[in-house]
C-alpha cells in the first residue's frame, strides 16, 4: 500500500519511506492512499493482543514482511509491559475503561511508541536507508519519556526531545531529565507544547536544517503522531477492545459501540476512526477536551479557532491548541483534495482560524466533542472513585467527564470504550487533589506514596524511587533558539 501527503498530490511513498521521514517534505502528513476496510472481526475472536497487532499492522503495512513484522511485534510487546496481554479492560457500568498505562513510562503512549523503533529499523532495511536517524520530538509530557524509553541505546539512532519547562507534572520532568542512554537529549523550553511542536515541524521542512543534517550523515525524523509508524500501532487496541467486549459476551457480533478519547493532538482518536473505517462498529467517536477547548468547539459548529489563551491545566497532555493529526481527518473531509488542506491549514497559519463549508461540517456527524473545566476534572476523579472504587488519573477524567455529558445530551446507551491515557501515579498531586486528600505542602514523591497507601496500589516500576535517580540532563533553550540546540548536540 502506498502513502500520500495530506498537502501534495504528486506525493505517493512506501510505508517504510513514510516511517523514516515522518512528514512529507512540504509539511503535509502521509495518509494510506486507500484507508484499509476489510478487518474480519469473526477471525480474532480468541486471539491476543500480538496476534491482533500482526493482523491490523500487516493491513497497512504492506510492504513489511510478515516474518519481520510478527519479529516487530514480539520485540515491542515483551515483559516491559505489567498486565497480561498488556492492557486491560475495567468495567464500570455501561462503559469499561481501556487502560492503556501499563507499558515502561505509565502512559498509553507507550503501545505505539516501543513498537516504532521496531518498525524503523525494519523499514531502514526495506529502503536500504543508511544515514543514522535524528528523532526529534516536542513532548507535552507523555510522549518524550515514551519516545526516549524506545529509543534509547537504539543503533544508528539519536533522540532529541523538547518539552515546555514549566508545562509539564514534575512527575514527568524528572522522568525525562533522569533517562539513561548515550544518543539521549532532553531539552526544556521556555514556551509552551504549541511552540515546541511548531518549531520542531519547521526544522522537519527547513532546507538548511536538511542540508546541516545531510552534510553531518544525518536524516530527521518524527515520533510524535504525526508519524504512521505511531499512528497505526495505536488502532489496535481498539480492534483489540471490540474483541475482547465480544469474548465477555458484553456485546454481540455486529452490535455497535462508541468511544471515548481524551485528545490533545487527535492522534489517539484519529485511531479510533480508522479503526471504525476498518470495519470495527464504532457508533460515536466522543472527543473530549479539557478547557483548552479548540476541538470541542470545531466539532460543534466547524471552525478551527485557535485565537484563544492557552491554558496550564491539570491534564498537560492535553494542553494543546494545534492539534496536528486533525489534518488528517480533514484531508478525508474534503474528499481527498490537498489543494483544500493546503488551503485551511495556511489560513490556520496566517489568520488562526479556518472554517469548513456546510457540507464539510456535515461530514463530522460521527464525531462528538465536549469540553471540560479543571473543576469538573477533579470532581470526576472523586465521583468515579466513590461510585466504582477505581482510580483514575486527570486525562481519563476528562474523558469519563465528557462521557456523561453526552449521555445526558443524547440518551445513547451503547457499550462505551473510555480511553484510559495514563496511570493516576502520573499526575499524583492532582489526583490526590481530586480525591480530597491534602496536597499542600508536599511534593509528588510523597504524594505517590500516599495514593498507594491509602488508596491500596502498588506503585508502578516507572516511578518507583524516581526522586532517587541521578539527574543526566539539563540543557534549557529559548523557544527561538531550538535550531542552534540541535546543531550544538549534533556537532
Ligand atoms: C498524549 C496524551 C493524550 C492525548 O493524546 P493525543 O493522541 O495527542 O490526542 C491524552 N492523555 C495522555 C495521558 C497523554 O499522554
Amino acid at each position: 500500500m502506498k502513502y500520500v501527503s495530506t498537502r501534495d498530490g504528486s506525493v505517493e511513498v512506501s510505508s517504510s519511506y513514510g516511517i523514516i521521514k515522518g512528514i512529507s517534505e512540504e509539511g503535509g502528513l502521509f495518509i494510506p492512499k486507500v484507508l484499509p476496510n476489510n478487518i474480519d472481526v469473526e477471525s480474532l475472536v480468541g486471539k491476543t493482543y500480538k496476534e491482533i497487532a500482526l493482523d491490523v499492522l500487516s493491513k497497512f503495512l504492506s510492504d513489511f514482511s510478515i516474518d519481520d513484522l510478527k519479529e516487530c511485534v514480539d520485540r515491542a510487546y515483551d515483559n516491559k509491559f505489567h498486565v497480561h496481554d498488556l492492557v486491560s479492560l475495567k468495567k464500570a457500568n455501561n462503559s469499561f475503561f481501556l487502560e492503556l498505562f501499563h507499558g515502561p513510562t505509565i502512559a498509553f503512549k507507550d503501545m505505539a511508541l516501543c513498537m516504532l523503533p521496531q518498525l524503523m529499523n525494519v523499514a531502514r532495511k526495506n529502503i536500504g536507508f543508511n544515514r543514522d536517524v535524528v528523532i526529534l520530538t516536542a513532548t507535552s509530557g507523555d510522549t518524550g519519556k515514551a519516545a526516549l524509553e524506545g529509543f534509547a541505546n537504539v543503533d544508528n539512532t539519536k533522540i532529541i526531545v523538547f518539552y515546555p519547562k514549566n508545562g509539564v507534572s514534575k512527575i514527568q520532568e524528572s522522568q525525562m531529565i533522569t533517562q539513561e542512554g548515550e544518543n539521549t537529549y532532553v531539552v526544556g523550553i521556555d514556551g509552551n507544547f504549541d511552540d515546541a511542536q511548531s518549531n520542531v515541524k519547521e526544522m522537519f521542512t527547513s532546507k538548511e536544517m536538511k542540508d546541516h543534517l545531510n552534510s553531518l550523515g544525518y536524516e530527521f525524523s518524527s515520533a510524535n503522531s504525526i508519524n504512521i509508524g505511531r499512528l497505526i500501532p495505536q488502532v489496535v487496541y481498539y480492534v483489540y477492545s471490540y474483541v475482547k467486549l465480544l469474548e465477555k459476551k458484553e456485546i454481540d457480533m455486529g452490535e455497535e459501540i462508541n468511544v471515548v478519547v481524551p485528545t490533545g493532538n487527535f492522534g489517539n482518536i484519529l485511531a479510533a476512526y480508522y479503526a471504525k473505517h476498518m470495519g470495527i462498529k464504532i457508533d460515536k467517536l466522543i472527543c473530549a477536551s479539557n478547557e483548552n477547548n479548540v476541538l470541542a468547539d470545531f466539532l460543534k459548529v466547524g471552525i478551527y479557532d485557535k485565537r484563544r489563551e492557552f491554558i496550564k491545566t491539570i491534564s498537560p497532555s492535553m494542553d494543546i491548541l494545534i492539534s496536528s493529526n486533525l489534518e488528517r481527518l480533514l484531508y478525508e473531509i474534503v474528499d481527498r483534495d490537498p489543494s483544500k488542506v493546503r488551503k485551511y491549514m495556511n489560513d490556520l497559519k496566517k489568520k488562526g482560524v479556518y472554517e469548513l463549508n456546510e457540507n464539510e461540517k456535515n461530514k463530522l456527524q460521527s464525531f462528538y466533542g465536549a469540553w471540560v473545566s479543571e473543576e469538573e476534572t477533579l470532581d470526576t476523579v472523586k465521583k468515579v472513585y466513590e461510585r466504582f472504587n477505581y482510580v483514575i488519573d486527570t486525562h481519563t477524567a476528562v474523558g469519563y467527564r465528557a462521557y456523561e455529558k453526552y449521555l445526558k445530551d443524547t440518551d445513547d446507551n451503547k457499550k462505551t470504550i473510555i480511553a484510559s491515557t495514563a496511570s493516576p501515579f502520573k499526575f499524583t498531586k492532582s489526583v490526590m487533589a481530586g480525591l480530597g486528600e491534602v496536597v499542600e505542602g508536599k511534593d509528588d514523591f510523597q504524594l505517590l506514596k500516599e495514593l498507594s497507601e491509602k488508596y491500596g496500589m502498588d506503585i508502578p516500576k516507572a516511578v518507583k524511587g524516581l526522586d532517587k535517580r541521578k539527574i543526566l540532563h539539563d540543557r534549557l533553550c529559548h523557544k527561538d533558539h531550538m535550531k542552534d540546540m540541535v546543531k550544538e548536540i549534533l556537532a
